[in-house]
Protein backbone atom coordinates (compact mmCIF):
# COMPACT_ATOMS: atom_id res chain seq x y z
CA UNK A 1 0.00 0.00 0.00
CA UNK A 2 1.21 3.33 -1.02
CA UNK A 3 2.73 5.30 1.88
CA UNK A 4 1.48 8.72 0.69
CA UNK A 5 -2.07 7.12 0.97
CA UNK A 6 -1.49 5.51 4.04
CA UNK A 7 -0.25 8.49 5.74
CA UNK A 8 -3.58 10.58 4.89
CA UNK A 9 -5.73 8.30 5.84
CA UNK A 10 -4.49 8.09 9.38
CA UNK A 11 -4.33 11.72 9.22
CA UNK A 12 -8.15 11.65 8.56
CA UNK A 13 -8.49 9.14 11.01
CA UNK A 14 -6.63 10.96 13.97
CA UNK A 15 -9.50 13.80 12.92
CA UNK A 16 -12.31 11.48 13.01
CA UNK A 17 -11.17 10.28 16.39
CA UNK A 18 -10.99 13.53 17.76
CA UNK A 19 -14.40 14.83 16.28
CA UNK A 20 -15.88 12.16 17.80
CA UNK A 21 -14.58 12.62 21.25
CA UNK A 22 -15.13 15.91 21.29
CA UNK A 23 -18.89 15.17 20.15
CA UNK A 24 -18.99 12.63 23.40
CA UNK A 25 -17.96 15.25 25.64
CA UNK A 26 -20.23 17.79 24.58
CA UNK A 27 -23.52 15.23 24.37
CA UNK A 28 -22.67 12.13 26.48
CA UNK A 29 -22.59 12.96 30.03
CA UNK A 30 -21.73 9.79 30.77
CA UNK A 31 -18.47 10.06 28.53
CA UNK A 32 -18.14 13.92 30.39
CA UNK A 33 -18.15 12.28 34.13
CA UNK A 34 -15.60 9.16 33.01
CA UNK A 35 -13.26 12.13 31.83
CA UNK A 36 -14.04 13.96 34.99
CA UNK A 37 -13.20 10.66 37.10
CA UNK A 38 -10.27 9.87 35.27
CA UNK A 39 -8.95 13.62 35.37
CA UNK A 40 -8.15 13.84 31.71
CA UNK A 41 -7.22 17.07 29.89
CA UNK A 42 -10.24 17.47 27.61
CA UNK A 43 -7.32 18.60 24.99
CA UNK A 44 -5.06 15.40 25.09
CA UNK A 45 -8.38 13.47 24.03
CA UNK A 46 -7.26 12.88 21.01
CA UNK A 47 -4.40 11.20 22.20
CA UNK A 48 -6.24 8.60 24.26
CA UNK A 49 -5.24 5.68 22.82
CA UNK A 50 -8.52 2.91 23.55
CA UNK A 51 -6.48 0.82 26.36
CA UNK A 52 -6.22 4.19 27.99
CA UNK A 53 -10.56 3.92 29.00
CA UNK A 54 -11.25 1.40 30.39
CA UNK A 55 -13.24 -1.09 27.51
CA UNK A 56 -16.09 -1.98 30.30
CA UNK A 57 -17.11 2.44 30.40
CA UNK A 58 -17.24 2.25 26.53
CA UNK A 59 -19.15 -0.66 26.36
CA UNK A 60 -21.33 1.43 29.16
CA UNK A 61 -21.90 4.40 27.30
CA UNK A 62 -23.21 1.84 24.15
CA UNK A 63 -23.36 4.66 21.72
CA UNK A 64 -22.72 4.45 17.63
CA UNK A 65 -19.57 6.77 18.29
CA UNK A 66 -18.14 4.30 20.73
CA UNK A 67 -18.35 1.83 17.73
CA UNK A 68 -17.11 3.78 15.23
CA UNK A 69 -14.40 5.11 18.05
CA UNK A 70 -13.23 1.20 18.50
CA UNK A 71 -13.41 0.79 14.31
CA UNK A 72 -10.86 3.73 14.36
CA UNK A 73 -8.63 2.84 16.62
CA UNK A 74 -8.62 -1.13 15.07
CA UNK A 75 -7.96 0.93 11.77
CA UNK A 76 -5.08 3.31 13.35
CA UNK A 77 -3.50 0.02 14.80
CA UNK A 78 -3.63 -1.71 11.68
CA UNK A 79 -1.49 1.13 9.87
CA UNK A 80 0.98 0.57 12.56
CA UNK A 81 1.13 -3.31 12.20
CA UNK A 82 1.47 -2.66 7.83
CA UNK A 83 -1.90 -4.30 7.80
CA UNK A 84 -3.76 -1.14 6.30
CA UNK A 85 -6.04 -1.92 3.43
CA UNK A 86 -6.15 -5.41 3.93
CA UNK A 87 -9.42 -7.12 4.68
CA UNK A 88 -9.78 -8.56 7.79
CA UNK A 89 -11.85 -11.35 6.77
CA UNK A 90 -10.53 -12.52 2.95
CA UNK A 91 -7.14 -10.40 2.97
CA UNK A 92 -7.51 -9.02 -0.22
CA UNK A 93 -6.73 -5.34 -1.14
CA UNK A 94 -9.45 -2.96 0.07
CA UNK A 95 -10.21 -0.54 -2.96
CA UNK A 96 -8.75 2.77 -2.36
CA UNK A 97 -11.93 3.96 -3.06
CA UNK A 98 -13.83 2.39 -0.75
CA UNK A 99 -11.31 3.30 2.24
CA UNK A 100 -11.16 6.91 0.74
CA UNK A 101 -14.92 7.10 1.61
CA UNK A 102 -14.61 5.41 4.87
CA UNK A 103 -11.04 5.44 6.12
CA UNK A 104 -11.66 3.10 9.09
CA UNK A 105 -13.22 0.26 6.69
CA UNK A 106 -11.91 -2.92 7.54
CA UNK A 107 -13.14 -5.17 5.06
CA UNK A 108 -13.49 -5.17 1.35
CA UNK A 109 -17.48 -4.46 0.24
CA UNK A 110 -18.66 -8.03 -0.77
CA UNK A 111 -17.60 -9.20 3.05
CA UNK A 112 -19.12 -6.32 4.76
CA UNK A 113 -21.75 -7.31 2.86
CA UNK A 114 -21.84 -10.48 3.26
CA UNK A 115 -21.32 -9.98 7.36
CA UNK A 116 -24.47 -7.66 7.61
CA UNK A 117 -26.62 -10.05 5.88
CA UNK A 118 -25.60 -12.91 8.73
CA UNK A 119 -25.84 -10.42 11.52
CA UNK A 120 -29.78 -9.48 10.73
ZN1 LIG B 1 -12.95 -9.25 2.05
Amino acid sequence: MDQNFVNEMLDKLIKAKDEILQFLLAENSDFQAMVKEKDMDPKDLADIAADDIDRNTLDALGVAEVRRLRLIDSAISRIKNDRYGICVRCNKLIPTERLKAIPYALMCVPCQTEEERKNR
